[in-house]
């Protein structure tokens, strides 16, 4: 099935865009598809946003903008983000994706909400007692301010539907080799999930911040990862015949990289400070 639903007058109208407006995150997921669990720094400024979605909506609209990361609250401006965007796109469904955490530093969240018409998720991570003693209230608070305002604030249950995309841990990342990229993507959850990164669309998560990545732990020679870092992304230079072509795409050469049989992981760990650990190895430790 194509992310395209319609185009109308030279408008792609899609499924849905990803943004972050921050790489950094709180917490640690054990397989984050958007590697914000390996410490990446990085934060979109605001008028960047502006100008890329402004450049972007004269080719695109997608039905759902996703303002996620990292953790979109660590932001301090996030609010603006939603109003940049309901300029711009007024007919798209605004979703802010968050853990949780840092909530409280946005006094105006609700009211920015409110007057954008937009949504807010939080994601569960982990039925860990002590995670759930932190967020409980967080819930509450959510489930209150639904009752009285009727904005969307909503839960998005991750515990039973985790999966990884790749092997080992940091140094030791490495693509599967299912060699079967369509049944990888058949059974792949974050196969409509584009990413505007760089001022450019990418297919998915894993295939936008991987050279980040792979670049944190020198990973960019390992001839394993090659193939998938030669994926070329979408740019304002392609021709509308490019752009119905790259949108359309269902699974290709890149989807080779993630599990053919996508293993359920249901008992990640979250936390940042509870273990991680991704040390150079000792032979690349020597050669830097
Ligand atoms: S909360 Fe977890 S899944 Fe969400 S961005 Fe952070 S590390 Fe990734
Ligand atoms: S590369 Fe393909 S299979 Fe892997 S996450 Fe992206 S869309 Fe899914």
């Amino acid at each position: 099935m194509s992310t395209i639903l319609e185009e109308v007058n030279g408008v792609f109208r899609t499924r849905a865009i990803d943004v972050h407006v921050t790489h950094v995150c709180n917490l640690h997921c054990d397989g984050c598809k958007h590697y914000s669990n390996y410490n990446h720094k990085g934060s979109l400024e605001v008028a960047t946003f502006r100008e890329w979605i402004s450049a972007w909506s004269r080719v695109l609209e997608p039905k759902r903008l996703h303002l996620l990361g990292g953790e979109p609250t660590l932001h301090p401006e996030l609010t603006k983000f939603l109003y940049v965007a309901r300029e711009i796109w007024p007919r798209t469904v605004l979703h802010i994706t968050t853990n949780g955490y840092f909530l409280d530093r946005h006094p105006n969240l609700l009211q920015a909400m409110i007057e954008t018409n937009a949504r807010l998720s939080l994601s569960v991570h982990s039925k860990d007692p002590a995670y759930l003693a932190k967020i409980d209230p967080i819930r509450e608070g959510l489930r209150k301010h639904r009752e009285e305002t009727g904005v969307d604030l909503m839960e998005s249950d991750e515990t039973e539907v985790w999966t990884r995309t790749y092997t080992g841990v940091g140094y030791s990342m490495k693509p599967y080799k299912d060699n079967a990229p369509r049944e990888s993507w058949t059974h792949c959850n974050a196969k409509y999930c584009m990413q505007l990164h760089d001022n450019r669309i990418w297919k998915c998560a894993p295939v936008a911040y991987l050279r980040m990545q792979l670049e944190k732990f020198d990973l960019t020679t390992d001839p394993d990862w090659l193939p998938y870092l030669n994926y070329k992304s979408l740019g304002l230079e392609a021709s509308p015949d490019e752009m119905r072509e790259f949108l359309s795409r269902e699974s290709e050469l890149v989807c080779g990289m993630c599990p053919a049989k996508p293993p359920r992981i249901l008992d990640k760990t979250i936390d940042w400070k509870g273990g991680f650990i991704a040390s150079k190895p000792r032979a690349a430790a020597k050669a830097s």
